[in-house]
């Protein structure tokens, strides 16, 4: 049997996926990355470091309050593997990536976790 997801015209053929039990890993990021629809940035782990608006300015902009910067969604998406990349490349883990359902795809809540339990915030 043969799964398939339909995102923005764009079907995908899920049926490696089967295979594996569980959630995806990192290596079928690939696959969820043609599902983001949504950003979120938790203003509150935002250092304000510009990683995420310089690598992908179509979905995060720079939003200065005073004597800090933070990011902000802007609204819109860009390229789907350059906001998976922003993401990654937040120290702080503070953007997180859902699906049209509000699912996030990314970070895992594991990786939040051990973040926080290894940082002051
Ligand atoms: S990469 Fe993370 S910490 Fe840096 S500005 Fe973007 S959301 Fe803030």
């Amino acid at each position: 049997m043969s799964v398939s997801l339909r995102h923005g015209g764009v079907r995908r053929n899920l049926s490696d996926r089967r295979a594996r039990p569980g959630p995806p890993n990192d290596s079928e990021y690939g696959l969820l990355a043609l599902m983001i629809s949504k950003i979120e940035v938790i203003d509150v782990a935002c250092i304000g470091c510009g990683t995420c608006w310089v690598a992908c300015p179509q979905a995060f902009k720079e939003h200065d309050i005073g004597d800090d910067l933070k990011a902000l969604p802007t609204g819109g998406l860009g390229d789907e593997h350059i906001m998976r990349a922003a993401a990654e490349g937040c120290p702080t883990l503070a953007i997180s990536l859902l699906d049209e359902a509000g699912v996030v795809l990314f970070p895992s809540e594991e990786a939040r976790a051990a973040l926080r339990a290894s940082t002051d915030w």
